[in-house]
């Protein structure tokens, strides 16, 4: 009897020296585990908290972003509701569900979609199969193993308790998933193409596995904590229903245009992902306010603006603050020869964005201080609990302000259910500056607010 049987004996009690149970048979034993487990319907409500350094207050900090779950789903039908804080005091809250083919979603905040209830293509139901199916152990085991004709053993260690089944799910993608053997518990999932894996760590109430750890490049991307994973039989009828104060809103498809909005104040309108864009004409050539998401985004802009005024160059491109979503489209900008406006932290986060990669050479910068002046637009730079660096511009002439994630008002016009931290550091801030305003273009959704709204807003929620 060799060293490694003895060892091997004293994990697996079931299995003597004599015998050993093959790759076959430990199949057969981990898919007879999860054929035990509830197939129904399941509640499930989880905590996740990612890292990300460029949607937090300082990249160098990155803050824990937390969101809340929950999700009930039977048969053909599902409800959710979710919660996600971030900094500066936002929390975004919303209700979904679906039956009969047919999904709603409202805004349990009034942050985003305000009054108005939105329609959801009835493939979101699979996406929120998907979801459970990530994150609840035996659910992805009963999936994965139910194609047991294209699973096979990989690696089978009875020293370490481990055995390792493969996948090959395309060309580029193989699955390899990792089972403790005796219990059976579920360990690891990695796809070895796109270089992501989860991790389970330990056994809930010794029902299913928790704690969570999501990595995709070897970084750490998630953590997600099962607060309760429960099997039920049918949701409950009162939860699809729609607060009588929401009413129902249809999406106008409107394909992206420029629309003037001032004496040399022009305004990029009906952008894809609900973001707003503005440019100036001066005697060097064009401005750009906002660069969302990504190059592609950026092009659009671009190519509008060139059909407007084929003439001119684009010299300058300013950015509110140097989260992922505002600085994405600026390497768009920089290839034109366009100089960055930022506040001095925003420059810093920008030069250290890793998905700017080595183009970030070719980035040529000019800071923007609180109340300096180019051309029409005045810079003001405000101290505030949402990102280290955040400014927003005023262009005098035209009495018009850009800003973004200082505050939102959704773009019916109603008011969120409280004020965020930083819509406070703002309105402290231009109490104090006498700022003529007509119209408010926020970054995101609403394209026109008022002073007076704002400060209707503002005060009934003092
Ligand atoms: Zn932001």
């Amino acid at each position: 009897m060799g060293k490694k049987c003895i060892i091997g004996t004293l994990l697996i009690l079931l299995a003597g020296c004599k015998y050993q149970p093959n790759g076959k048979e430990i199949l057969a034993k981990i898919k007879s585990h999860y054929d035990q487990k509830p197939t129904a319907g399941l509640h499930v409500s989880y905590q996740q908290v990612g890292f990300n350094p460029y949607q937090s207050y300082d990249y160098e900090h990155p803050d824990s972003l937390r969101s809340m779950h929950m999700v009930n789903l039977d048969g053909q039908r599902f409800f959710a509701e979710r919660r996600a804080w971030f900094p500066g005091g936002f929390e975004f809250g919303l209700k979904e569900f679906q039956q009969d083919s047919v999904g709603y979603q409202y805004d349990l905040k009034g942050i985003v979609l305000g009054k108005r209830v939105i329609k959801q293509p009835k493939e979101r139901i699979e996406e929120v199969r998907e979801e459970l199916t990530e994150l609840v152990d035996f659910r992805f085991s009963q999936k994965f193993l139910s194609q047991e004709d294209r699973v096979s053993v990989d690696t089978l260690d009875f020293r370490k308790n481990l055995t390792t089944l493969i996948q090959i799910t395309d060309e580029q993608d193989t699955l390899k998933v990792t089972y403790q053997i005796e219990p059976v518990a579920l360990q690891s999932i990695s796809f070895n193409g796109s270089e992501e894996e989860w991790l389970f760590n330990n056994i809930n109430g010794g029902s299913y596995m928790d704690g969570i750890q999501h990595f995709k490049n070897g970084s750490l991307k998630g953590l997600y904590t099962l607060e309760q994973v429960k099997q039920i039989n049918s949701i409950a009828q009162e939860h699809f229903y729609i607060p009588e104060e929401y009413s129902m809103y249809q999406p106008e498809k409107k394909q992206p245009s420029v629309e003037k909005i001032g004496p040399d104040l022009y305004l990029v309108k009906s952008l894809p992902a609900d973001r707003n864009v503005l440019f100036t004409t001066d005697p060097n050539g064009i401005t750009v306010f906002g660069a969302p998401i990504s190059d592609r985004l950026s092009q659009l802009v671009i190519d509008l603006i060139t059909t407007r005024f084929p003439e001119e160059q684009i010299h300058a491109v300013y950015v509110t603050h140097a989260h992922s979503d505002h600085i994405g489209g600026l390497p768009a900008y920089a290839k034109l020869g366009a100089t960055i406006l930022a506040d001095a932290y925003s420059i810093l986060a920008i030069k250290a964005y890793p998905k700017f990669g080595d183009t970030i050479d070719s980035f040529v910068f000019k800071e923007v201080v609180n109340e300096s002046v180019i051309g029409d637009a005045q810079f003001f730079v405000v101290d505030n609990s949402h990102s280290k660096g955040q400014s927003f511009v005023y262009f005098r002439a035209n009495e018009v302000m850009y800003q973004g994630d200082f505050f939102e008002i959704p773009a019916d016009n109603t008011f969120p259910h409280y004020v965020p931290n930083a819509t406070r550091e703002f309105m402290e801030f231009i109490a104090t500056r006498n700022l003529s305003v007509k119209r408010i273009v926020a970054h995101h959704r609403n394209d026109f607010i008022t002073m007076d709204l704002l400060q209707m807003y503002y005060d009934s929620k003092k």
